[in-house]
Formats: structure tokens, C-alpha cells, sequence
């Protein structure tokens, strides 16, 4: 079935009574860089109102959870730490709950101050916060594998050095047990102005340089929808995924078996999300503030 567009009142209150569950995605669905998007915590509040669960699921790593509360009341929406699920915090639950990563190992990581949160909350020590000192071929040698390392873990980090990178590297693959975990791929970030590159261009230069793949966490992969099934108990058929990107956002509901609501304030616009090449979302809306009108 093609994706059918909602407009009309009568369409999107029947679209909100088929659900008790709506999964959104943050970035092009609740804000724009650091904009809100019109109406939307008139959305929220009405979908609250209705006692629908509301669960906020990002690939964003650059925040922890806790961040993530004082970004949503700073916008004006009310927000607990657990209705966020983001791909840093799924890197810690899937390391400390699913893998059982071993805590007297250390996590290299090539990102920012959010997945260190994560990782330290559930107990694994992180490393390589300050290695953006400079590096030479001169200098090169010093920067040795350690036995201590085990897990290499890749997201946003702006202050990516060749050091860094060079410790990723000695460790994949001089340290056979070292695992390569990334945060998500998405190979873009939105910046306001322009797209700019994502974890997933960053993660690349590893992966080439190692030949190695890196099991990757966020939307759409399996381990962040496996996640989020298991703490939040969905249930398929009374669940929505929310998002802005076919490939992300929407193939991540079509896994999940939930059911799927493209907006138009993000990334894809209308001829991308009726072209059969692409995922079919369930809905379409031009936006989630559309929702605002109904009481
Ligand atoms: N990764 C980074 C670093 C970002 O800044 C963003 C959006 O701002 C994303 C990923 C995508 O986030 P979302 O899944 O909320 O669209
Ligand atoms: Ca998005």
C-alpha cells in the first residue's frame, strides 16, 4: 500500500485512536537544529491528555538522557529521562544488559560527552575524552594497543583528532577481542544551515582502515529496536513510529513491525516518501504540530 496522506480532522483523530504508544524521532520531528517545530508541544500535551505513552527514540549521541530532559524543558516540553531512548544510551544497555560487557575492561570512545554519560551510568569506564592532542609520524609509536580496551565505541565526536583515530585503529586490530561498536551510521547531521558529516562518515574512515564493520546500534538497526521493545514492552499493532527519514526513522518502525507517520519538517519531502524505491511509510502528515487542532 502507498503511503496515505492525512490532512483533514477526521483522519488524524482517527489516526491517534488507533494507538497508545507513539514513538518519535527527535531532529526534523519535535525540533529543527535548535528550533521547535510549530505546535508541537500543543501535540504533545493533547496526546498526553489522551494517556497515549510517548517514548522519544534519537540517533542523536552528542547528549545523555539527562541532557536530553533539561534540551526538552528549555524548548517547553515536559519530558523524563525515561521516555528518551537515544543511540548513546542504547549503546550502554545493549554493552552492560545484552553483552554483559565486561566492566574491568575499558571503552575507547571516539564521541562526546553524552556516550561517556551513558557508558560511566551503567559502570564502564571511558577513555580517549582528551586525546585531540596533535600527533606526527615522529610521534606515531607512542600510541600503543592496551589489553585493557575492550570495545572500541564510535559516535558524534567534533573534536575528532588523528590520534583518536590511530587508537580506534591499534586496538581493532592489533587487540583480536576488541569489539567495534558504533552509535548509528547515519552518514549526515543536520546543521541548521547545511548538512554536514554524520557518525556514519566519521565511522567509515575506521572501517576502511581496519576492514572492519562495525556492529551498528541506532535507528534502523536491530540492536536500538530490540532495546526498545524489551523496556518499553511494545505492542506493534497499537504503536506508531514517528520520524522524518525514510531510511532511519521509518525502516526502524517497518522492522519493528509498528506502524509508521512521515512529517514533512525534515528530511524527506513528498516525492521521496511516495517513490516505491523508497520505505513506505503507513501516513504522511505535513507535520506533527498538524496534530495541535484536535483537543
Ligand atoms: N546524530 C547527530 C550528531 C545529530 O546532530 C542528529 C540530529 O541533530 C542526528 C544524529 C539525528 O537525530 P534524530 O535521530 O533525532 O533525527
Ligand atoms: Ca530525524
Amino acid at each position: 500500500m502507498p503511503p496515505v496522506k492525512l490532512s483533514t480532522a477526521s483522519e488524524l483523530e482517527a489516526l491517534v485512536n488507533k494507538f497508545d504508544t507513539f514513538l518519535f524521532d527527535c531532529d526534523g520531528v519535535i525540533w529543527r537544529g535548535r528550533t521547535l517545530i510549530s505546535n508541537v508541544p500543543e501535540t504533545l500535551d493533547m496526546l498526553r491528555k489522551r494517556g497515549k505513552r510517548l517514548i522519544f527514540v534519537t540517533n542523536n549521541s552528542s547528549t545523555s538522557r539527562r541532557d536530553y530532559v533539561k534540551k526538552f524543558a528549555d524548548l517547553g516540553i515536559q519530558a523524563s529521562v525515561d521516555e528518551i531512548f537515544s543511540s548513546a544510551y542504547a549503546t550502554a544497555v545493549y554493552l552492560h544488559d545484552v553483552i554483559k560487557f565486561d566492566t574491568s575492561k575499558k571503552a575507547y570512545v571516539i564521541g562526546g560527552s553524552g556516550i561517556r554519560q551513558e557508558l560511566e551510568d551503567v559502570g564502564i569506564t571511558t577513555l580517549g575524552h582528551d586525546d585531540n592532542r596533535s600527533v606526527s609520524l615522529a610521534t606515531l609509536a607512542e600510541i600503543e594497543p592496551s589489553d585493557d580496551i575492550g570495545a572500541v565505541v564510535c559516535g558524534i565526536d567534533y573534536d575528532i583528532s588523528y590520534r583518536k583515530l590511530a587508537t580506534a585503529h591499534v586496538n581493532l586490530t592489533q587487540n583480536p577481542d576488541c569489539l567495534f561498536i558504533a552509535t548509528n551510521d547515519d552518514r549526515t547531521l543536520p546543521g541548521g544551515k547545511h548538512m554536514y558529516p554524520g557518525t556514519g562518515s566519521l565511522l567509515n574512515v575506521l572501517a576502511h582502515s581496519t576492514q572492519k564493520s562495525p556492529l551498528v546500534m541506532g535507528k534502523p538497526n536491530a540492536p536500538m529496536l530490540e532495546c526498545v521493545i524489551k523496556k518499553y514492552h511494545l505492542d506493534p499493532s497499537r504503536s506508531c513510529m514517528v520520524g522524518d527519514r525514510l531510511d532511519t526513522d521509518i525502516l526502524f518502525g517497518i522492522k519493528g513491525g509498528l506502524s509508521t507517520l512521515c512529517v514533512l519538517t525534515g528530511v524527506a519531502d513528498e516525492a521521496a516518501i511516495l517513490s516505491s524505491n523508497s520505505p513506505q511509510a503507513t501516513y504522511y502528515i505535513s507535520s506533527l504540530g498538524d496534530l495541535a487542532q484536535l483537543s
